[in-house]
C-alpha cells in the first residue's frame, strides 16, 4: 500500500501549490482566490523508489449540496485526515498564526495522526523569530518550506515519509 499523505491548512496557505510540487500533477488548479479552487483531490508521486498519495483539500463542489463553504471545507479536512497515513499541516510563514490554525492543530491533536508542521511561503526568510510562533500550536517542529520555489520540499516528504 503507498502512505497517503493529507495536506490540511486554512484556505491560501499554498496547499495546492504543494500537492503540485509532490505530485508532479497539475490536477489541483491553484487560484489567487481564497477557496475558489475547484481541487481534484487526490494525486501520486514518487520519490526515489518510494511512492505515495496526496490528498489535497479545499476545493469545493458547486453541488455540494447544503451547509457553506466553509462547512464543506471543514468536512474535507476531517476526511482527508481519517484517510491519511500522516499529515501535512500547512501555515503561512508570511500571514503569520492565525484563529484557524488553532483550531485544525486542537482537531489534529484530538485525532492523533502523525503530523509534520509547515510554514509555507518562507522563501527569503531567516528562521528563527518570524516562525517562533507556530510552535505555539503544540505540535513541534517547525519545517520552513516555500511550495512556490521548491525550497526545503524534498526534506519535507522525506520527514513526512519516515514518520509512518
Ligand atoms: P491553497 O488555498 O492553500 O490551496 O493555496 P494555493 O496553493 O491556491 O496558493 C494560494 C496563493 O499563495 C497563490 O497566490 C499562490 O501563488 C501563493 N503561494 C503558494 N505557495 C507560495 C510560496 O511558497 N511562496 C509565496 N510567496 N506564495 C505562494
Ligand atoms: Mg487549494
Amino acid at each position: 500500500m503507498k502512505p497517503v499523505l493529507a495536506l490540511v491548512g486554512r484556505p491560501n496557505v499554498g496547499k495546492s501549490t504543494l500537492f503540485n510540487r509532490l505530485t508532479k500533477s497539475r490536477d489541483a488548479i491553484v487560484a489567487d482566490f481564497a477557496g475558489l479552487t475547484r481541487d481534484r483531490h487526490y494525486g501520486t508521486g514518487r520519490m526515489g523508489q518510494r511512492e505515495y498519495i496526496v490528498i489535497d483539500t479545499g476545493g469545493f463542489e458547486p453541488e455540494a449540496g447544503e451547509g457553506s463553504i466553509f462547512r464543506e471545507m471543514a468536512r474535507q479536512t476531517r476526511q482527508a485526515i481519517a484517510e491519511a497515513d500522516a499529515v501535512i499541516f500547512v501555515v503561512d510563514a508570511r500571514a503569520g498564526l492565525a484563529g484557524q490554525d488553532h483550531d485544525i492543530a486542537n482537531e489534529l491533536r484530538r485525532l492523533g495522526k502523525p503530523c509534520l508542521l509547515v510554514a509555507n511561503k518562507a522563501e527569503g526568510m531567516r528562521e528563527g523569530a518570524q516562525l517562533a510562533e507556530f510552535y505555539e500550536l503544540g505540535l513541534g517542529e517547525v519545517i520552513a518550506v516555500s511550495a512556490a520555489h521548491g525550497q526545503g520540499v524534498r526534506s519535507m516528504l522525506d520527514r513526512a515519509l519516515d514518520a509512518l
